[in-house]
């Protein structure tokens, strides 16, 4: 039952994930933001691709994937909801459906926000969530096709995943994140380690994912809104949790730094 993993940064800030079960000699890319950096380290590594997952419709998620399939004719899996705008699918996935891939199986979940079509996959047995631009490390995408609170409904789909999940987000956006994060939840000390813990990652730069589902339950805000001091950090204590993870998602859309 190996599982090999690796992360394959791609243009200016996004990761795409291959998995590459050794056994069945399956290779599943996530996301195909470029096919170049992905073909490189396809061969570097000797795995040739079987399976395409892809997240979102977005540009920076699927413009690799009519090379990658010319090259290696592996079977595009996407969103049912936005199917029309992902290339060359082959197999429409939606809320609860189970991909398999190898030995390996992925639970589907919808979760419309960033997109109104955006899934993300959860590999139970490997401990793996590909969230795309769900949610990011300290961090969640920017609601762009539903209201925030549509998000935050998404986002409690996955809140609860078992704790030693890895969580592989579809960019580098963690340095901008945490220094977000502090301002909101000022008196959390978990994310003031992390937050020193990411400068210096990326000081030397190394990537900040994967990471842990139970250290973003504990330290990334647009997983706390419901917890007293985040909310009172806003002013708003007492206050339904869709309404401060909406003022979240606005306070990080106007945040320079
Ligand atoms: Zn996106
Ligand atoms: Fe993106």
């Amino acid at each position: 039952m190996a599982v090999r993993i690796r992360l394959v940064p791609c243009l200016s800030d996004n990761y795409a994930v291959i998995l590459h079960e050794v056994d069945t000699n399956t290779t599943v890319l996530i996301d195909a933001p470029e096919a170049a950096p992905i073909e490189a380290a396809l061969d570097q590594a000797g795995w040739k691709l079987t399976h395409m997952l892809i997240t979102h419709k977005h540009g920076d998620h699927v413009q690799g994937i009519a090379a990658l399939k010319k090259k290696y004719g592996a079977t595009v899996i996407g969103p049912r909801g936005e199917a029309s705008e992902i290339p060359m699918i082959d197999s429409k996935v939606a809320e609860g459906d189970v991909v398999s891939v190898g030995n390996m199986k992925a639970k589907v979940f919808e979760t419309p926000g960033h997109t109104a079509g955006h899934i993300v996959f959860w590999f139970e047995q490997e401990k793996l969530l590909f969230a795309g631009d769900t949610l990011f490390a300290l961090g969640c995408g920017r609601s762009f096709e539903r209201p925030a609170s549509v998000l935050w409904q998404s986002i409690l789909k996955i809140r609860d995943l078992p704790g030693d999940t890895k969580l592989y987000c579809g960019h580098e956006y963690t340095l901008s994140n945490a220094r977000f994060s502090v301002t909101v939840d000022p008196k959390n000390a978990a994310l003031k380690r992390r937050l020193a813990e990411i400068e210096r990652a990326r000081a030397e730069g190394k990537p900040t994912v994967p990471s842990m589902m139970q250290e973003e339950r504990e330290t990334n805000p647009f997983l706390r809104p419901d917890n007293t001091e985040v909310a009172e950090a806003l002013g708003m204590k007492g206050a339904d949790p869709a309404a401060v993870f909406t003022e979240l998602r606005e306070r990080k859309n106007n945040f320079k730094g």
